[in-house]
């Protein structure tokens, strides 16, 4: 086996694959409300190449979680049968999917079945207006049925992925931590990232999240002593509350921009169209497709793998005067 390893002594283990640079809702601070080009079919992964590349990642390069995403990843046809033929691998990884969760109350007993392990799902409000506002779509009772279906499938524990916004839902951080607790799902709260295909983030108004646990101030939350690793999240503990298997219950912070966590990364990822990005916020890409379509070996593919995480960066960026965001947008890395 060997790694993929930098010059800052970081291994990355864990795969994000983007599955479809397309989606289904326009959350104002990803995706534009129309006028962004899909990547055109002939340009993206077939499921072979796909698996070939997560097969390659896992027996040769020491992967050992794969994350599908997007996009959004279940409007890819061919989900189940990537799911299916990751879980064969040997050894197994770690199976994982971040959903808006739009179809998961059909497909969550499916996906289980194939071999995902966990899921997270997108909610930014409880609102249902609010959330058309956010989403462009009207979308939210579908969602509250998936996250339902998710934990019936056993897809547990079932994460929320919350983004707040100043003045639109940065009211409500109580409010999801309660649903949260009340339904067993654990919640994270992830800082808006300047990764908008408009371009419009702004750090000065951007929700932080010292502000998102003094909002959280009155569930008098306690460190965890659990180490949070190579884990994005921080998270603590509400007393008084345990999850769906009875274990203490959680609520993770995501800080990216405030307490980056770049020294302990250990992700890699692939777009949709086959190109390895060491970071979320690299500027550089490694054309990954074109080795598998000029036929290229596994071996060969492993080592341009590996050449595109030996230069990944300290760290992103974010708040260097030269940072560049880069030209895709979140929509079409994968988050
Ligand atoms: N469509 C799926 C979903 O909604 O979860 C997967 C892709 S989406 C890009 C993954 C996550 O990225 C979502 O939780 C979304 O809220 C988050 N996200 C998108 N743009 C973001 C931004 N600019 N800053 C922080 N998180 C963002």
């Amino acid at each position: 086996m060997i790694e993929l390893a930098d010059r800052f002594g970081r291994v990355a283990t864990d795969l994000r694959v983007s599955l479809t640079d397309r989606c289904n809702l326009r959350c104002t601070y990803c995706m534009p409300e129309e006028g962004l080009a899909w990547l055109p079919r002939e340009e993206q992964l077939t499921d072979d190449e796909l698996g070939r590349l997560i097969r390659i990642g896992v027996s040769i390069l020491g992967i050992t979680e794969v994350r599908f995403t997007g996009g959004e990843p279940l409007l890819r046809r061919g989900l189940i049968g990537i799911i299916q033929a990751s879980a064969a691998l040997s050894p197994r990884p770690r199976l994982m999917l971040t959903t808006n969760g739009i179809g998961l109350e059909r497909m969550a007993a499916p996906l289980r079945e194939a071999g995902l392990d966990r899921i997270n799902v997108s909610l930014d409000t409880l609102d249902p207006e609010r959330f058309q506002a956010l989403t462009r779509r009207d979308r939210h009772a579908d969602v509250l049925r998936g996250l339902a279906a998710a934990a019936e499938a056993g897809l547990t524990p079932v994460k929320i992925n919350t983004v707040l916004m100043r003045g639109i839902n940065d009211d409500e951080a109580p409010e999801l931590l309660r649903f949260a607790l009340a339904h067993g799902y654990q919640l994270r709260f992830i800082e808006q990232m300047p990764l908008d295909a408009q371009h419009r983030w702004d750090r000065h108004t951007m929700v932080t999240g010292e502000e998102i646990l003094a909002a959280l101030a009155p569930f008098d939350l306690q460190p965890d002593s659990v180490s949070r690793g190579t884990a994005p999240a921080e998270t603590w503990l509400v007393p008084g509350h345990v999850d769906a298997a009875g274990e203490p219950a959680r609520v993770g912070v995501i800080a990216s921009v405030t307490r980056p966590f770049c020294g302990d990364c250990d992700r890699t990822r692939l777009t949709a169209d086959g190109q390895i990005r060491n970071c979320l916020f690299a500027t550089e890409e490694s054309d990954l497709r074109k080795l598998l379509r000029t036929g290229a070996t596994d071996d060969e593919i492993a080592a341009g793998w590996q050449i595109a995480m030996r230069g990944k960066r300290a760290g992103h960026g974010i708040d260097d005067p030269s940072f560049l965001q880069p030209a895709r947008p979140m929509s079409a890395i994968g988050g």
